[in-house]
This record gives C-alpha cells, sequence and structure tokens, in this order.
C-alpha cells in the first residue's frame, strides 16, 4: 500500500540526485561529504521541511560519514545512502507507536483538528481499524454542533460500514453529548469511544476553549490531532499549537495519497515531539495506514536493497571481528587495542 504515497515523490527525486553525487565519490573525507550534504539539504528544504529539523539532520549525518571506515563489500557512496536512512528514520520517529489502548474500557479518543483536515473521515476509519485489526468494539460519537451536518456525516459513515455511532439528539451541547455517550457504552460494553470534535478553518480561541472543556470532561487516553499533510509547515505549526492546549499523544497526517512536497511528515515529529500513528492515504474506510517510520524512511529513498546490503556488509564485518577476537584468545595475543576494537563494535 507504501505504493500510494504520492506525497514523498517529489522528495524522492530530489534526493536521487544528491545519491548520484555521493555514488561517485571515492572516500569519505569531509570535502567531498560537504558538496553531497550540500545537495541534501537543499533537498530537504525545497521539499518544506523545516529549516531547524534540516539543519539537525545535516549535523547529525556529517560527522557519521566523516572519517567512516568504508566496509569491504560496499561503495562509500552506499555507505551513505545508509547513515542518511538511518537519519530519516530516526527523524520520523523511530519505531511505530500503538495508539493508547491499555486502559481500563472505555478508552477514549478524542479526534482534534481543523475543519477540512479529514477528522469526520480519520475518525470513521480508525473505528474500522480497531475493529479489524485490534478485535475492538468501539462506538463513534459526534461533538460537532457547528458545522451544518457533520454529526449526520458521521452517522452515514458508520451505517455504510455496519459501525456504531452514538443517535444523534437535536439541541444537545458538546458536554452533554460527552456524557451520554459515555452512559451509552457503560450500558452496552463498547472498549472504545471515538470523538470527533468541531473544527475551524483556522485556530481560534473559541474552539479551543471548548476544546479545552471537551478534554477536561471526557479525561481522554488518546488526543490525535489530524493534520492535512498537503498544508505543509502550516499543519507542523498547527500541530504545534494544539499540542501546547492538550498534550496530543498522535497525529494523523492525511491525504499522503496527493501530490505535494512531504516535509510535514518529516517535520512533525521533530517540532512537536508528538508520533505520527497513522497515514491517511484516501477516501476509503480501509485508507487509514499505521506509521512505520523505517518504511517511509524506505520509501522516500528507494534504496532499499542498498539499505539491505549494507546492514548485511555490517553484519558479515561483526562476524569477522569475532572470529579475529577468538582467534586471539586463543593464540594469547587479546591486546587494550583488540579490547577497544571490540567496544567499539559493539557501539
Ligand atoms: P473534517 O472537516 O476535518 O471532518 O474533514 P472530512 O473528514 O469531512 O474530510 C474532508 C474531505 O477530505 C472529505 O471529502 C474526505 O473524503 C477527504 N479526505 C479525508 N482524508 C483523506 C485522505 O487521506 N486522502 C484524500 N484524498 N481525501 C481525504
Amino acid at each position: 500500500m507504501l505504493g500510494y504515497l504520492i506525497m514523498f515523490d517529489n522528495l524522492t527525486n530530489k534526493i536521487e540526485s544528491a545519491f548520484a553525487y555521493f555514488n561517485k565519490i571515492t572516500r569519505l573525507d569531509e570535502k567531498q561529504a560537504d558538496e553531497g550534504l550540500r545537495k541534501i539539504r537543499q533537498a530537504l528544504l525545497e521539499s518544506d521541511v523545516a529549516l531547524s529539523v534540516t539543519k539537525k539532520f545535516i549535523e547529525n549525518v556529517k560527522p557519521k560519514i566523516i572519517g567512516k571506515e568504508v566496509l569491504k563489500s560496499v561503495t562509500p557512496g552506499q555507505m551513505i545512502v545508509k547513515i542518511v536512512y538511518d537519519e530519516l528514520t530516526k527523524t520520523l520517529g523511530d519505531k511505530a507507536k500503538d495508539l493508547n489502548l491499555n486502559h481500563v474500557p472505555p478508552v477514549k479518543i478524542l479526534v482534534v483538528g481543523l475543519q477540512g483536515s479529514g477528522k469526520t473521515t480519520t475518525s470513521a476509519k480508525l473505528g474500522h481499524f480497531i475493529e479489524k485489526k485490534l478485535s475492538k468494539k468501539f462506538l463513534l460519537v459526534s461533538l460537532d454542533i457547528y458545522r451544518p451536518a457533520a454529526q449526520k456525516q458521521l452517522e452515514v459513515l458508520a451505517t455504510n460500514n455496519k459501525m456504531k455511532s452514538l443517535p444523534i439528539v437535536e439541541g444537545q451541547l458538546p458536554i452533554e453529548i460527552a456524557k451520554r455517550a459515555k452512559n451509552a457504552t457503560s450500558i452496552s460494553g463498547e472498549e472504545v469511544i471515538i470523538f470527533d470534535t468541531a473544527g475551524r478553518t483556522q485556530i481560534d480561541q473559541q474552539m479551543m476553549m471548548e476544546l479545552k472543556m471537551l478534554y477536561n470532561e471526557i479525561n481522554p487516553q488518546e488526543i490525535m490531532l489530524v493534520a492535512d499533510s498537503l498544508t505543509g509547515q502550516d499543519a507542523v505549526s498547527i500541530a504545534s499549537e494544539f499540542n501546547k492546549l492538550i498534550n496530543l499523544t498522535s497525529i494523523t497526517l492525511t491525504r499522503l495519497d496527493a501530490d505535494g512536497k512531504g516535509g510535514a511528515a518529516l517535520s512533525m515529529k521533530s517540532v512537536t515531539g508528538c508520533p505520527i500513528k497513522f497515514l491517511a492515504t484516501g477516501e476509503k474506510i480501509d485508507q487509514l495506514e499505521i506509521f512505520h517510520p523505517d518504511r517511509i524512511a524506505n520509501r522516500i529513498l528507494g534504496m532499499g536493497d542498498v539499505v539491505t546490503l549494507v546492514e548485511k556488509a555490517q553484519q558479515d564485518l561483526s562476524e569477522e571481528k569475532i572470529k579475529e577476537t577468538e582467534e586471539e584468545l586463543k593464540q594469547g595475543i587479546f591486546t587494550m587495542n583488540s579490547y577497544l576494537s571490540q567496544l567499539r563494535q559493539m557501539k
């Protein structure tokens, strides 16, 4: 399904030109590295990656390139692909993070974000995911009494996909709806409640105040921001604003199937400290995927086979060193240098 992530194509194309340069270099020295890193820096900035994130990226990668011992069976260019891949994975969040569902049921998920970011659609997709992949029963609840037909939209999504939503009672306030939902699940036994909240076209005081009130009333275990990846750096600053008010526990990026720059995905974790847990790749109910930083890094670089090759070479080197140490121990020539080399290997 990763093939649908059109959003990253631009970045892939830009980074390829930096790697074309690296492929030609013969040594991992500062002069050669600088020129290639300049190209990577440019690719990241042109892809709308935040300046602070780009700077940190280059600062972290540079010392790993310079003076690094090139493994026997790979080229300097291939080593660099692996170093960049590792840093990209780290920037994207390292490991996939699960939803926070380890709590006495019903677990409450509060879905927040700007209007049009894909909140309602994502709420329904999330329900689908929780039922199909985690085998838990859930209830969908719309707290959006402002946008005409927003509650109806969620109800229709639920009905069309044979999912359960809280019946609409006209005239109720969001807080009243939230209380009614909690009461309903204490009778019908759903393990998870997904609350879709009202958004605005931009952050405003009233929306934030209402969110804070709902947050206090609901006491959610998972606070998920839905952010439109097409809006690039705006998505990142919006996430930061929400995070200040209610500590987000996750971000879902939508519209990764659209032709954009991909910078939001790369900057989000680093800027907000909050993990991306899901990607939305279309309008259909099952077009929600767990965000795996390593797979995304692979998708961006498009060089999975090179990464595997270098990992294999690193593993071969470790095995070779172990054999050398065994030999040295046998012959009684294990020196402080051997010990240092072992420590380096372990690191
Ligand atoms: P809300 O106002 O935040 O609740 O946004 P909606 O859930 O109503 O979504 C707005 C529009 O974006 C709808 O037409 C959705 O079908 C569409 N949409 C949501 N997520 C995605 C996505 O990942 N990809 C694409 N292409 N469209 C999406």
